[in-house]
């Protein structure tokens, strides 16, 4: 097993195995994982405050925000003479990856346990008179309307969002900028990748899942090319460190900690997949032989085993995805 993943496999554990604990674990510098919450939550936490990428379930909001304090005040301690620690930082930017729950079901609460910079970005209530100096919510436009239509309260809907391309924050944020990148029609129409450029990390969010194929969500505009064209750009802007393990680190949706060799054979795995359900359909087979000839085999020992986005409904996406919506 490889050296940085060793380390991760005991949050990856605990966060499959569902114990309801929150773990803390340290990605590199000031960027962290919190593990257990639903999906992987992505962090960094330094003299501008917290900047989070997704947001876990909603019944673990209350461990997640007491998770993000505690290690705000650790970090602010650091190098600190005892007795005169500076107040932790607020967070102050939540990212959405994608719209499903355990990315998105904690958007109310954290972003009221968060503050916005003051500033352009401050929306005045005007039923109550008060600013809302929540946390910022960032997702695209498309998953913030997703977000609508699924009957988000006002104040988990994202805040700043951008149509395609990439959304830059404004200015650098704990020493580095951070951007927002647009995969079209990944998992679902809306989704984004987060890069913290200094630190080399990519926060992946479904797209890239060490515990289960990705999700596609067909109806939701998602589809293997999408989920191809997003883990090839991933592959594209990451670095092999020699020989050892490092270089650029990629956090999955859900899962441990990553590097450009799981990425590849992740992406590997995918196009393999998808070119033997391409070739079957070439040889005229239904949706159903497909399935039966189970595509997936290889790899399902290893990622077949989530209830909830089985082999067979992922060889289903494949194939609505290369057949063009026909049955
Ligand atoms: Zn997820």
């Amino acid at each position: 097993m490889k050296r940085v993943c060793t380390v991760l496999l005991v949050a990856a554990g605990i966060a499959l195995g569902q114990t309801g604990k929150i773990e803390i674990v340290p990605i590199r510098g000031h960027m962290y994982l919190l593990a257990g919450a639903g999906a992987n939550i992505t962090l960094s936490v330094g003299p501008d405050g917290v900047f989070m990428v997704d947001a876990g379930l909603p019944e673990m909001s209350d461990k997640v925000i007491a998770a993000v304090e505690q290690l705000s005040r650790d970090v602010a301690k650091q190098g600190q003479p005892v007795n005169s620690y500076p107040p932790p930082k607020p967070i102050r930017y939540l990212a959405n990856t994608t719209i499903s729950p355990e990315h998105t079901g904690g958007n109310v609460k954290i972003a009221e346990a968060g503050k916005t910079f003051t500033g352009g970005n401050v929306a005045i209530d005007l039923a109550s008179g008060f600013a809302n100096d929540d946390a910022a919510i960032l997702a695209t436009e498309k998953a913030s309307l997703r977000m609508v239509e699924a009957k988000m309260p006002g104040n988990g809907q994202p805040t700043e969002t951008y149509e395609k391309g990439i959304m830059k924050l404004s200015h650098f944020f704990n020493g580095e900028g951070i951007e927002l990148l647009h995969m079209p029609n990944a998992t679902t129409d809306g989704d984004s990748i987060v890069w913290f450029r200094g630190s080399d990390v990519i926060a992946a969010g479904d797209i890239f899942d060490m515990s289960s194929y990705p999700f596609i969500d067909v109806a939701k505009g998602g589809s293997i090319q999408g989920v191809l064209a997003a883990l090839n750009k991933m592959d594209e802007m990451s670095e092999a460190e020699f020989r050892t393990e490092g270089g650029t680190l990629v956090i999955p949706g859900h899962g441990r900690i990553c590097d450009l060799a799981d990425l590849a054979y992740y992406r590997d795995m995918v196009t393999i997949i998808r070119d033997r359900v391409e070739w079957m359909m070439k040889k005229d087979m239904t949706l159903a032989q497909i399935q039966a000839a189970r595509p997936t085999e290889d790899w399902d020992a290893r990622y077949g085993r989530n209830p909830k986005w089985t082999p067979q409904q992922f060889v289903e996406a494949i194939y609505k995805g290369l057949s063009g919506g026909k049955k």
